[in-house]
């Protein structure tokens, strides 16, 4: 007979798989779905994760298994998983067999409010779930002006086709101290990361310190538990002063650990940001300002070799930092569109090892649950190996 957590690692298997392939379904079944009511919506400050564009047509953000994992939703016409409606319950299913009933993720409080100068906040900071706020100051990269962004990201592109659309656009300090008050007192949200594109002229060390002072002001918190996320900087001493600012952990990503596939895949954090060895010695510095497991980079898992991506973990997570790995979903608009990431099964593999490297390296959950930008597919091992989820004790999530 299978166990709880049995149950739990086959949802998160198709969690896995259902990122690396995407899920299938036509937009028309959230028709009657009460999406922006009830439901949480999909908002694109940063991203478009989807295999192809859908501007005007809402899709939930995302939903749960049956025990409470939580899966993102990629629309992908082609993948052999689909979402269907049969009878008002929305099923996950495979070749067109139902596999478990679905719900969608409710919809925070503070979507539904405006700043005091008439901003949507929702358009200022995505709910993460588990109490995290991920924002976006934010919707483009200035590495696009030399044609060095990154091959596998599409923040410009997804600007070009969703921000007039979706009104999203740069965000004020106050605007972001407000958002943040609101969903700390209406929706028990509790951290947020700050993170956009490259700033032209590096501009951001100013912005940064002075939305501390908003988060600080608002909500009324000297220790807000935010992550400032950051480009390498030339000058390492700017790292002291976010910690002073009152940020409780920081992030730089390093996005792919081979010397060599980083510079080709990453030209303007290889030629504007002090190349891939200076990245390093910016994640061991922050890790000596901030402490060991207070300091977060990634690497956009399914590029490079596997190997390259466990070595480059387990390097960063031996001098404090922890390394997490995103799955790698070649997306619309990146030069990488068209490209194919690796099997299901390789992802799952890369997520449960990079686990046991944290673990070896003593990284508690509260470190990676603090230092992180979204709850990811490691958190969620912590989550079931560590029976931290709600159906541990007998709630569905
Ligand atoms: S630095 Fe690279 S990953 Fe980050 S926003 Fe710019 S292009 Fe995208």
């Amino acid at each position: 007979m299978s166990t709880l957590k049995d149950k739990l690692y086959q949802e998160l298997a198709l969690k896995v798989a259902t990122i690396a392939d995407g899920i299938n379904f036509d937009p028309a079944i959230f028709k009657d779905l009460d999406l922006g009511g009830r439901y949480q919506e999909e908002v694109h400050c940063l991203f478009e994760r989807a295999y192809e564009t859908h501007v005007g047509v809402k899709f939930p953000v995302g939903f749960y298994s049956p025990h409470g994992i939580i899966h993102p939703l990629r629309w992908h016409r082609r993948s052999s998983y689909s979402l269907i409606l049969e009878n008002g319950v929305y099923y996950l299913a495979h070749h067109g067999k139902i596999i478990y009933p679905v719900e969608f993720l409710e919809r925070p409080k503070y979507y539904g409010l405006k700043t005091s100068d008439g901003v949507a906040m929702q358009t200022l900071g995505v709910y993460a779930q588990y109490g995290l706020v991920s924002v976006a100051y934010s919707n483009e990269c200035s590495l696009k002006d030399q044609g060095q962004d990154c091959k596998f990201c599409n923040i410009n592109a997804t600007k070009e086709t969703y921000g007039e659309a979706e009104n999203i656009g740069w965000k004020y300090p106050h605007q972001i101290g407000e958002m943040l008050a609101a969903a700390y007192r209406l929706d028990g949200a509790g951290r947020f990361n700050l993170t956009g594109g490259f700033v032209a002229e590096r501009r951001e060390v100013e912005y940064y310190l002075d939305v501390a002072d908003a988060v600080r002001e608002h909500t009324g918190l000297d220790d807000f538990n935010g992550t400032v996320v950051i480009g390498a900087p030339h000058d390492l001493s700017i790292i002291d002063k976010y910690k002073e600012a009152g940020y409780r952990t920081i992030a730089s990503n390093i996005e792919i650990w081979d010397k060599d596939i980083f510079k080709a895949i990453c030209p303007g954090k290889e030629l504007q940001s002090g190349g891939w060895e200076h990245w390093v010695k910016t994640l061991e510095y922050e890790a000596k300002v901030f402490g060991r497991g207070r300091v977060r980079s990634n690497i956009v898992a399914g590029i490079e070799p596997k190997d390259s991506t466990l070595a480059g973990v387990e390097y960063l997570a031996s001098k404090g930092v922890v390394c997490m790995a995103t799955t790698w979903c070649p997306n619309p608009g990146s030069a990488l569109e068209g490209h194919r990431a690796p099997e299901p099964e390789w992802f799952y593999d890369l997520f449960e090892k990079i686990t046991g490297i944290f673990r070896r390296e003593g990284f508690s959950y509260e470190q990676i649950y603090d230092c992180s930008a979204g709850i990811g597919v490691v958190h969620d091992f912590y989550r079931i190996e560590d029976e931290l989820m709600p159906v541990f004790k007998g709630q569905v999530a």
